[in-house]
Order: structure tokens, then C-alpha cells, then sequence
């Protein structure tokens, strides 16, 4: 009897445990279901969407090389997955492990119907595998990643069958184009493709392009005017090459790649983080912060749309809100600062921010999004940051990011570095360009005086 195959956060065909596994038993039914039900309110966002799409038909084509492809089915996982089965004659399901909530919940109602295998995949350990002294989760970052190192390298990644066993006849398929995951009107995607290439293959050259510069991250990273990351959050978020294969490859090159891995081991603690508490993305994981007095939104409606919109006056805030908008993407310290900006100096509860980005970012990933958010606002499981107010107009000397602001500003173009991380403070501001929403100071205080009302 065939054995079905399901595909979600891990569109790839190398180093595939749940692939090697199934192929291993008989005909395979590789299947990816589009399940806007189960997540509810974390269903994908518009630039996921786009991503998937395209992701999707790179992983039918290449199911296709080894005599395959790939059945679109539409509706709750659970479900589908049951009428699917019977179809097929299959009993059995295999697929990787996921850690968002309504993954696991789908996995629970999915192991009540069929004989659901899951197999290890997205992560370097799974989460749990490393334990402090008394038995419990690390809740702070670096003693994690000491103990995740120890535990290093991963296992080497597995071979790709070369062929797939096909099944006597295969079952209906959804189109793609007709699930609409690409924007009609406007076409806002349009400068994504110039940016990116979903997909293994697309994955896999980003890795072999990132190896001759990790040399350079440990500086690069921090400059948002350079191109000194991997640039592998949305092939990582889609499981189109696994950590363990970024790994080996990465140690590989002779660069001292240190500061990269614990990048990559972040990943692995934001999802440890959200399996230890489920709501990580809706709720604050310090009470204390449930107190805190955020600003009305239709009374601060103008400044989050002046934010969402890249016209908040700080030209790094914006450059970077630009950039996400037209690019889906951010780099990571911009999008601290621009986080930082929302929360601190507009009062504006985190997790408005981290919708927006769920929506907007191509690699939106429930994990990473909210814990990088909490851990922003303070009010995640780790240090508390709150009071730390970052300076959206130092940070932008301090890095350098003149051509950043160039390039995604362009009303400021024509700025010399001198001023163009404030133009406002150097009478240097053009006219298309907005004054700043809040003064720095104004933003600060108000910010530390609504922290410390929560303090008591
Ligand atoms: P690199 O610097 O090349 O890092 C390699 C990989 O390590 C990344 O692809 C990513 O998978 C992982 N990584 C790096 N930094 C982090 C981090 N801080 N937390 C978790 N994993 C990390 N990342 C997402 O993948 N999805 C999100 O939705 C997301 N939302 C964020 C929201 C905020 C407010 C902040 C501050 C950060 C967020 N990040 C998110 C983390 C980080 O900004 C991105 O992973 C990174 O910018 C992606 O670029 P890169 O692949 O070039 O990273």
C-alpha cells in the first residue's frame, strides 16, 4: 500500500528523513495541504504566500526528476489528510516534526485517524534535547547555545533517493494557480523576485554564494548598507535546506564561522521557547508587561500607519520599513531598531508590530517573529530589555547605514553622510520628507515612565 508523504515548513527533497522513510516502505503520495483552518489567526501572511507558491512549484518540478509530484489538497490537515488516505488504500503518514502550536495540534488529530510517523529535521536538536542541571529548559539564550554547541556537529545530512516509487495511479490535485497566492491587484511582489529564488535550488546556491563571505559576517552582519548575512531566513523558515546541511557546510569553508552558528542555534531556542508556552506570539511571557499602559490604537492609528509606511522621520526606521515593504525582508538590526522605535518611543503595543510583520516578511516564522518581538519589548522569557531605549539616529551612525538610507529613501538621496541619519537636527530635511512623529527624548520618557508604572 502506498504510504502518504506530507509536506508543510520543509519544501525540500535533501536530507528529508520523513522522504527517506516513507520511500524506504513502498509507493509514495507526496501531499502539501493548505490549511488556513487550523492555524486560525496565525494563518500565512501575503508574503508567505507568494513565497509558498513559488516554493511549491519548485518542489513539484523536482518531485518530478525522481518520477514523482506533488498532490495540492486544500482545508483542515487533519481531514483532508483522512479522505486522502482512504483514496489512496494508504494507512500510514510520514513527515518532520513541527513546533507551532497548531501544528502540534494538528499532529495530535492527525495520529488519532492514521499511523502519523514523525521524523526529526527542522531543527539542529530537537527542542528539549539539552537541559539544564535540574532538568528543565535554558530560558536564556547563551547557556543554551554553550550547551547546543557541546552537543555539535548535527548529524551529517542524509542522501536523496534517486527515484520515488509512484503509485498504480495518482490521486486529483488542486492547481496551484488557482489557490490565488500571488497578489492580483496591485501586484505589490513585484520587487521580490528581483531579491529572491524560492526553493531548494534557490536555497542551495544562497548557501554556496554565503560560504565565501562568512569570513566577513562577524563585521558584515551589523552593517545594513553591506550584504553581510546568508540571507537564509525564508529557505530556513520553509525548510528548503535543513540547518544541519548549512552546518556542514558552513564548518566546511575554512572561515571562522562561530558567530554565524549561534545565529542559526537562535532558531533553535526561539522554538524551544514557544513549545514551552504555546502563546508566545499572543501573550507576554512576564506578566508584569500585562499591565503595561500601551497606547490606544485609533488614538495612535496615524503614527502606525506613519510607521507601517516608512514616514516616521527617522530614516533608518524608515529605510527599513521601506525595505521589508517592496523586498519582504529586513535586515536583523534594522529590524531591532524599528521594533524598538514601535514599542518605545510610539507606546504602541508589540504585538501590532509583530502582525505587521507576520504579514509583510517572507520569512515570517511564528517562533523567531515572537520571541525576537518579546525579547525587544522586554517582556519575553529572557532579559528584560525594556528599559534599554534604543537611539534609532545613533545606531544609524554608529553602523554606517548613509547608503542604506539611500537606497530605500529616496527623498534623502541627495544627503551627505554628515546628515543624513537626522536631517531634521542639520535644517537638512527636503520637503517630501516628514519631520520626525516624536521627538527622541519625548519618545524616551514617555516610554520610561509607563515602564516604570507597571514596576509600581
Ligand atoms: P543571518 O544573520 O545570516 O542568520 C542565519 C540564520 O540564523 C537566519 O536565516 C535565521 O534563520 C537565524 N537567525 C538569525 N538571527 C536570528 C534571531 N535573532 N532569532 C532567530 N533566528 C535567527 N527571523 C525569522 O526567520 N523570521 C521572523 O519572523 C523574524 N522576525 C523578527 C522580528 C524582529 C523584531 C527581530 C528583531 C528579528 C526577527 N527575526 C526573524 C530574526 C532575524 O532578524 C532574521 O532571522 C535575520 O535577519 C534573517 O536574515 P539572514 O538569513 O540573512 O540572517
Amino acid at each position: 500500500a502506498p504510504v502518504l508523504l506530507w509536506f508543510r515548513q520543509d519544501l525540500r527533497l535533501s536530507d528529508q528523513a520523513a522522504l527517506i522513510a516513507a520511500a524506504s516502505e513502498g509507493p509514495v503520495v507526496p501531499v502539501y495541504v493548505l490549511d488556513d483552518d487550523t492555524p486560525r489567526q496565525w494563518a500565512m501572511g501575503g508574503a508567505s504566500r507568494w513565497w509558498l507558491h513559488h516554493s511549491l512549484a519548485s518542489l513539484d518540478t523536482a518531485l518530478r526528476e525522481k518520477g514523482s509530484r506533488l498532490t495540492l489538497r486544500r482545508g483542515k490537515s487533519a481531514d483532508v489528510l483522512q479522505a486522502l488516505a482512504k483514496e489512496c488504500g494508504a494507512g500510514r503518514v510520514h513527515a518532520l516534526h513541527h513546533y507551532e502550536p497548531w501544528w502540534r495540534n494538528a499532529e495530535k488529530a492527525v495520529a488519532k485517524a492514521l499511523d502519523l510517523c514523525l521524523h526529526d529535521g527542522i531543527l539542529l536538536l530537537p527542542p528539549g534535547a539539552v537541559r539544564t542541571g535540574s532538568g528543565g529548559i535554558y530560558k536564556i539564550y547563551t547557556p543554551f547555545a554553550r550547551a547546543v554547541m557541546e552537543q555539535m556537529p548535527p548529524a551529517a545530512p542524509n542522501r536523496t533517493p534517486a527515484i520515488i516509487d509512484a503509485p498504480e495511479s495518482w490521486p486529483e490535485t488542486d492547481r496551484l494557480s488557482d489557490w490565488g497566492l500571488l497578489p492580483t491587484k496591485p501586484d505589490w511582489a513585484g520587487g521580490f523576485k528581483k531579491d529572491w529564488t524560492p526553493g531548494e535550488d534557490g536555497a542551495q546556491a544562497n548557501v554556496a554564494a554565503f560560504i565565501d563571505e562568512v569570513g566577513d559576517y562577524p563585521t558584515g552582519r551589523n552593517l545594513p548598507s553591506v550584504e553581510g548575512t546568508s540571507r537564509l531566513s525564508p529557505h530556513l523558515h520553509y525548510g528548503e535546506v535543513s540547518p544541519a546541511y548549512v552546518w556542514h557546510r558552513v564548518t566546511a569553508s575554512n572561515a571562522d564561522a562561530e558567530i554565524f552558528l549561534k545565529e542559526l542555534i537562535w532558531r533553535d531556542y526561539t522554538h524551544t521557547q514557544i513549545c514551552e508556552m504555546p502563546a508566545y506570539g499572543s501573550k507576554n511571557a512576564r506578566d508584569d508587561f500585562d499591565r503595561m499602559d500601551w497606547r490606544d490604537l485609533r488614538e495612535a492609528r496615524g503614527d502606525f500607519i506613519a510607521w507601517k509606511k516608512g514616514r516616521t522621520g527617522y530614516p533608518i526606521v524608515d529605510a527599513g520599513m521601506r525595505q521589508l515593504w517592496t523586498t519582504g525582508w529586513m535586515h536583523n538590526r534594522v529590524r531591532m531598531i524599528a521594533a524598538s522605535f514601535l514599542i518605545k518611543h510610539l507606546l504602541i503595543d508589540w504585538r501590532h508590530g509583530a502582525k505587521w510583520f507576520w504579514d509583510t516578511l517572507v520569512d515570517a516564522d511564528y517562533a523567531n517573529n515572537s520571541v525576537n518581538w518579546q525579547w525587544v519589548a522586554g517582556s519575553g522569557i529572557d532579559a528584560n530589555m525594556f528599559s534599554r531605549i534604543m537611539a534609532p539616529l545613533t545606531q544609524s551612525e554608529k553602523f554606517n547605514a548613509g547608503d542604506y538610507i539611500r537606497q530605500w529613501v529616496p527623498e534623502l538621496a541627495a544627503l551627505s553622510n554628515e546628515v543624513i541619519h537626522d536631517p531634521d537636527a542639520h535644517d537638512a530635511r527636503p520637503d517630501d520628507y516628514p519631520a520626525k512623529i516624536i521627538g527622541h527624548k519625548a519618545g524616551r520618557e514617555r516610554a520610561l515612565a509607563a515602564y516604570r508604572r507597571i514596576k509600581g
